[in-house]
């Protein structure tokens, strides 16, 4: 087995608050650059960018989680991760079918830009992506499961739209694939104050908005080769595969 090292927290050029500078070729660039093995690439409430990052790392030896930052009706960000264009297109329908409708503000809270390989603009997105949808955490969870895809609260030491800030608790119940914790989170204070972590696998990752941060907070992931079912397992700590702290 070997380790490799993952980002699986990155925004686009679709993120409203993502920089204008994170496009496709840089993301990529930059992660080769930063001795990535595996990002993830998670735009707040949808998936649009993924694919065709996916397709230039492949190019690149970058192997690309595809997938979104959701934000539930509880205003908790979560991490999803689908492995086909079948999951991902319905996840995206999904979405779409379920975020609370507000135009965006592009002076407020910048562009929300499709984009391909080269930057070329395919689409502006107009409503605003950092709404909550109208399905809480416990749904998002269910269906994230339901197509296949993996489910990993984010930043859950966060003061601000984490599960423990919005609800004060760690549901028991609920099935994470892995939860992540922010580059300055303390795991010793977390397990103490919500035991059900102790069960879970933690990553961490950069949340990057800007080129410069990606790959500054990173998991090491052990196992047999890179793919999505060998990631799976080693978030969840299956088949001797885990996390490398
Ligand atoms: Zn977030
Ligand atoms: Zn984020």
């Amino acid at each position: 087995m070997k380790i490799y090292k993952a980002d699986l927290h990155t925004h686009t050029v679709l993120s409203p608050c993502g920089d204008l500078d994170m496009t496709p070729r840089v993301i990529i660039e930059t992660a080769i650059d930063r001795n990535l093995d595996i990002i993830g690439i998670t735009d707040h409430n949808s998936t649009r960018n993924s694919k065709v990052i996916r397709d230039l790392g492949y190019e690149s030896g970058i192997f690309v989680m595809t997938g979104a930052e959701v934000n539930t009706r509880e205003e908790i960000h979560c991490l999803t991760f689908f492995e086909t264009d079948d999951q991902l297109d319905e996840f995206q329908l999904w979405l779409e079918q379920n975020i609370t409708v507000i135009p965006n503000s592009v002076d407020r809270f910048g562009y929300q830009l499709v984009v391909d390989a080269d930057d070329n603009i395919l689409d502006q997105v107009d409503n605003m992506l950092l709404m909550a949808l109208k399905k809480g955490i416990n749904e998002v969870e269910e269906h994230v499961h339901e197509l296949g895809g993996l489910f990993i609260p984010a930043h859950i030491d966060r003061a601000v739209n984490s599960i423990t800030s919005q609800l004060g608790f760690f549901p028991p119940g609920l099935k994470c694939d892995a939860v992540e914790i922010s580059s300055y989170g303390n795991y010793d204070d977390l397990s103490e104050r919500y035991p059900e972590i102790r069960s879970l696998s933690v990553i961490r990752s950069s949340d990057s908005h800007f080129p410069s941060s990606i790959g500054e907070s990173a998991t090491q992931l052990l196992m047999e080769e890179i793919n999505y079912r060998e990631i799976s397992m080693a978030l969840r700590g299956d088949n001797g595969r885990g996390i490398v702290s």
